[in-house]
């Protein structure tokens, strides 16, 4: 519904949940998968927000509109479990989530996916643009660290 993938879309958030990768996202960056969805280390950083996760479902839905219940509760859980992981390792002071769907609403991955980021104070995250440059592996393991420690250990 109000759908825009393009003809032949190569879905990087199915390759992920195929077990593959691609330059940006690798199976390593996956921090918690459950049967409907699963959760990475976003290569795509704010600039002062760094080790945000994306939840998406693993079968390819575009939007919210789109997602049925199954998906939905599965993403949403997986956001629950990242978002306390995110407070309880990152020293940060809160956490947000963004959900974009359509042009109009600056999506630019067709895939349904959450964001959820760590929050600090005046962290500028709503008047600042992501960074030019993806971040690299070096930079995302620390975050990949903590979390899977997190989920290994509750
Ligand atoms: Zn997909």
């Amino acid at each position: 519904m109000y759908n825009h993938e393009p003809d032949g879309y190569d879905c990087p958030f199915c390759r992920l949940a195929a077990g593959l990768g691609d330059a940006l996202t690798t199976q390593h960056d996956i921090v918690l998968r459950g049967e409907h969805a699963l959760a990475f280390v976003a290569s795509r950083w704010w600039p002062n927000n760094p080790g945000h996760v994306l939840v998406v479902p693993t079968a390819h839905h575009e939007n919210l509109y789109d997602l049925p219940p199954t998906s939905g509760h599965a993403v949403h859980d997986l956001v629950r479990e990242v978002a306390i992981a995110i407070r309880s390792t990152y020293n940060c002071a809160g956490t947000s989530t963004r959900q974009h769907n359509e042009p109009a609403g600056h999506q630019d991955a067709w895939h349904y996916h959450v964001h959820v980021f760590p929050r600090y104070p005046n962290d500028n995250l709503y008047t600042t643009r992501h960074l030019p440059n993806p971040a690299t592996p070096a930079q995302r393991e620390p975050y990949i660290n903590r979390l899977t420690n997190y989920f290994d250990n509750t």
